[in-house]
């Protein structure tokens, strides 16, 4: 397969450093999704400057997370087009050029070009300090590609607490390490639910899951995440920052600006 080239290193010198923060899972429904879009939101409202490339190319959800409405792109003179911006977050995902409700049936090297565009057709601010990549979840092509793409990309992988869970995320993490990728750490999602009554958290799917994974790949756990929706009104998903769950997801984004330090 080929691959276009990214910019040079001579090239990008006076232009800030992006950091690339790809975001796995072993499996689908663990909050991956979730993470990356409130994890872009954490990292933006600490002041740095963020974008999501959506590559979970079979259930895109970024941009129902961010309820982005599809709407045409503005084109740029170079005919790049602008990423569509939710919470001042660019944001490209596969969503945007899907049909409604259509699957997606390509096959690998459809799926590599569109990566491809991703990175090299869309305008993005070339001052970003951070760009999360939404994997798919599993061990699979985009995971490859993306290595072949930026192979200085880190990782984070998004696990639940359940023990007999943790054997698959630790499988997605093995793939990054393989593909020479330093792995930042773990977030263990939907942790406990926080008890309103008696502000117990209660461990209702198990625990232990997060260290499990974080352990088999020696790296550290970064949060544990709990259980319920955010209560704001702007996006059912996205966190204000005086709840729980935006304390644990600005711990969280403090934490990953730590360990890049
Ligand atoms: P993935 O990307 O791993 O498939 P998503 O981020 O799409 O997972 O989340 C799957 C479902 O779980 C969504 O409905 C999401 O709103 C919900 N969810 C994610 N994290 C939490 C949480 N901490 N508490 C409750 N529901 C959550």
């Amino acid at each position: 397969l080929q691959f276009e080239q990214l910019p040079s290193q001579e090239e990008s010198t006076t232009k800030k450093k992006t950091t690339y923060i790809a975001i796995t899972s072993g499996k689908g429904g663990v909050g991956k999704s979730t993470v990356t879009a409130n994890l872009a939101v954490a990292l933006a409202r600490l002041g740095k400057k963020v974008g999501i490339i959506d590559a979970d190319i079979y259930g895109p959800s970024i941009p129902h997370i961010f309820e982005m409405k599809k709407e045409g792109f503005q084109l740029a003179s170079n005919n790049k087009i602008y990423p569509p911006k939710a919470f001042d977050i660019p944001v490209i995902s596969t969503e945007f050029f899907l049909e409604d409700d259509q699957p997606l049936m390509w096959r690998g090297p459809m799926l590599n070009r569109m990566l491809n565009h991703f990175f090299n057709d869309v305008e993005w601010d070339e001052n970003l300090d951070f760009m999360l990549i939404d994997l798919p979840p599993g061990t699979g092509d985009v995971a490859i590609d993306i290595q072949k793409l930026i192979p200085e990309a880190y990782v984070i992988v998004v696990t639940t607490p359940h023990p007999t869970a943790s054997h698959i995320a630790v499988k997605s993490g093995y793939m990054a390490q393989t593909l020479k990728h330093q792995i930042l750490g773990v977030v263990e999602n939907m942790s406990y639910y926080p008890n309103p009554v008696n502000q117990a958290h209660e461990a209702i799917f198990g625990s232990g899951g997060g260290e499990i994974v974080a352990n088999a790949l020696k790296v550290d756990l970064l949060a544990t995440l709990p259980i319920g929706q955010p209560q704001n009104n702007l996006s059912h998903s996205i966190f204000t920052p005086t709840e729980d769950i935006g304390v644990a997801y600005l711990g969280l984004a403090n934490k990953v600006l730590k360990a890049l330090k």
